[in-house]
């Protein structure tokens, strides 16, 4: 599902470009640009919670371990504030990282390193969801850490060579879009995201929500791919109404 994610953080973020330019507020070129770029990687982030995911194949072993971690501490934090009518959780994966508090305190955390750290900051959110991005469209699904690598470098380096030394704080706007599209896709499928923890619905804290039965679609079947082409359709309209 990982490629779906990507193309929905790009797709969303192009969109919203071309709705605020309709409205006559146009976005900056290097905020449609580097923020599609980065909308597109963040979109993949809500699964660092699991060893398998896209995320945890994307930079090799040190990004293996990082998620293996974090899914371990989610599963702790899980249990630790589940209530007694909350479904047991034993790998820690569609747990904090799939809820909109995750995906704003992590936009949070990007604007301010963004605003404090300037281009620095800029070329290590950059480096780092570009490398997403691409593992994430890699045809191969346990290679690709070369052209991730690669790929978030030569970004990276377009950023520091070409870009401003500061004013980066817009940059968590992309990450938090990215990571709610990522959750909101996750509520398309069967087995739904607990996107409104720690808020307590019906006595439960981890309550999974989910799309109407009807719009809801298992992974990796056809009305993925027919939703990801049509995401795909959608981001190249935005563009071409951007560009006109
Ligand atoms: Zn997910």
């Amino acid at each position: 599902m990982g490629s779906s994610h990507a193309v929905s953080g790009a797709a969303g973020w192009l969109a919203g470009c071309a709705a605020l330019a309709a409205a006559g507020v146009p976005a900056e070129p290097p905020v449609v640009i580097v923020g599609t770029v980065v909308a597109a990687g963040a979109a993949l982030l809500p699964d660092c919670d699991h060893p398998s995911s896209c995320v945890a194949h994307t930079f090799g072993p040190a990004t293996k371990f990082l998620c293996r971690r974090i899914g371990r501490a989610c599963a702790v934090l899980h249990a630790r504030t589940r209530t007694p009518l909350d479904v047991r959780d034993l790998d820690g994966h569609r747990t904090l990282t799939h809820t909109v508090l995750w995906a704003l305190v992590t936009g949070l955390v990007a604007a301010v390193g963004g605003w404090l750290g300037g281009i620095a900051a800029a070329a290590v959110v950059t480096f780092a969801t570009t490398g997403l991005a691409v593992r994430a469209l890699w045809p191969k699904r346990k290679r690709g850490t070369l052209g991730a690598t690669l790929g978030g470098a030569v970004t990276a380096a377009a950023l520091v060579t070409f870009g401003p030394a500061g004013g980066w704080w817009w940059l968590g706007l992309p990450v938090a879009f990215g990571c709610l599209a990522h959750i909101a896709g996750d509520a398309l499928t069967n087995t739904g995201v607990p996107a409104l923890f720690p808020l307590k619905l019906g006595g439960r804290r981890w309550r999974r929500l989910r799309a109407p039965r009807g719009l809801r679609f298992g992974t990796g079947g056809r009305a993925e791919h027919l939703v990801r082409w049509a995401m795909v359709a959608g981001a190249i309209g935005a563009g071409w109404l951007l560009a006109a």
